[in-house]
């Protein structure tokens, strides 16, 4: 655990900024007084692409390189094409860093409005794999545009990209009080990234005899989120399966404004990226509705990563007495903001 922290922010659009500010808020209040924290801000975005046409220039990948960790409130909006930012900065940061592992705990707090209230304690964490799969941009069309086009879109899957992540999984599983790993793919269909993926978990496995596994099918996976997501503890998924779980494991579990993720870099060769798994939400910028409780449970993974164990576990407790108390009545980004600073700091 270092006694300073270089931060680098990224503020991106919409209420991006909104949140971020709240989060750098409970980070400022959670940390002790010996602890040093600078910041600097990146201007990248929507905003920065129409005035320039950048979207992450060389030169801020580099200087990016240089900080401890990186907080992103979220990139996109309307005006800018599909995909450019996606790909020319979100995709692009991920595979730079080498974010391998894309981490999204979910969590049942207390007093949420969610289908599942008044269930056992849920509580598991999804670890996706962050750079393969259909997301390395291995595909293409041919006869474009014509009635005869055809579209491939190759998923990657490499021995060595499975077994990082498998592997941190089990880590991970081991180091939790139930020690329960669950391997979600479709291998029935997906033959040969499936067994990929089910012989190099089972070999992982044998390292870690205390871990008890299970395998799921995806399809039957989004059944049990919804009728029994207290059997999970730790899953490990693919890239695509993950992104599409996590949003359901975030709508089952309190909804989107509470859902927060880590892509992470466990090897620290690159700084790791944390941001809520919500994006930029036009609809309601500016207005003051966002929740930022998603932000600041992502400043919690963030000083987790960095080793500060007892502000993590200190936002999110001060997040569950937060909802505890709340009684329906409207609060804004920065009254919650307060609200959660004000816990931390007493
Ligand atoms: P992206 O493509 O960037 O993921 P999206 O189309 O999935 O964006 P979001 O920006 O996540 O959409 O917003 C989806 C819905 O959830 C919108 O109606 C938005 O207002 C709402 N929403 C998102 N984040 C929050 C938040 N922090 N607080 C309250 N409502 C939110
Ligand atoms: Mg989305």
């Amino acid at each position: 655990m270092s006694t300073s922290i270089n931060l680098a922010v990224i503020p991106g659009d919409g209420i991006g900024q909104e949140v971020v500010a709240q989060g750098l808020k409970v980070l400022t209040a959670v940390l002790p007084q010996d602890v040093k924290l600078e910041t600097k801000e990146y201007d990248l975005g929507a905003q920065r692409w129409h005035r320039t046409g950048e979207t992450l220039p060389d030169a801020e990948l580099e200087a990016l390189k240089h900080h401890d960790a990186i907080l992103l409130g979220a990139i996109g909006d309307p005006s800018v094409p599909s995909g450019v930012l996606e790909r020319g900065l979100l995709l692009k940061l991920r595979f730079a860093f080498d974010h391998f592992i894309n981490l999204r705990p979910s969590k049942l707090f207390p007093n949420t409005a969610t289908p599942l209230a008044g269930r056992p304690e849920i509580d598991f964490v999804v670890v996706r794999e962050g750079t393969e799969g259909p997301y390395t941009g291995n595909g293409g069309s041919l006869r474009t545009g014509t009635p005869a086009e055809v579209a491939t879109e190759v998923s990657l899957n490499t021995a060595y990209g499975v077994e990082r992540v498998v592997r941190d999984a089990y880590e991970r599983a081991n180091g939790r009080p139930r020690k329960k790993l669950t391997l979600v793919h479709k291998n029935n269909v997906l033959v040969y990234a499936g067994h990929l993926w089910k012989n190099i978990f089972d070999k992982v496995g044998q390292e870690y005899p205390e871990v008890t596994t299970d395998y799921l099918h995806v399809d039957a996976a989004t059944i049990f989120f919804v009728t029994q997501p207290e059997r999970f503890d730790v899953i490990v998924t693919d890239n695509l399966f993950g992104d599409i779980l996590t949003d359901l494991a975030a709508a089952v579990t309190g909804g989107i404004g509470l859902a927060a993720s880590g892509n992470i870099n466990p090897t620290g060769a690159f700084p790791s990226m944390f941001e809520p798994v919500h994006g930029s939400a036009p609809d309601i910028a500016g207005t003051g509705k966002a929740d930022p409780t998603a932000t600041i449970l992502s400043v919690a993974l963030l000083l987790r990563h960095l080793g500060y164990e007892a502000q993590a576990a200190c936002i999110e407790d001060a997040v569950s007495a937060d909802l505890a108390e709340r009684d329906g009545t409207f609060r804004s980004t920065d009254a919650i903001g307060d609200a959660l600073a004000a816990r931390v700091a007493g």
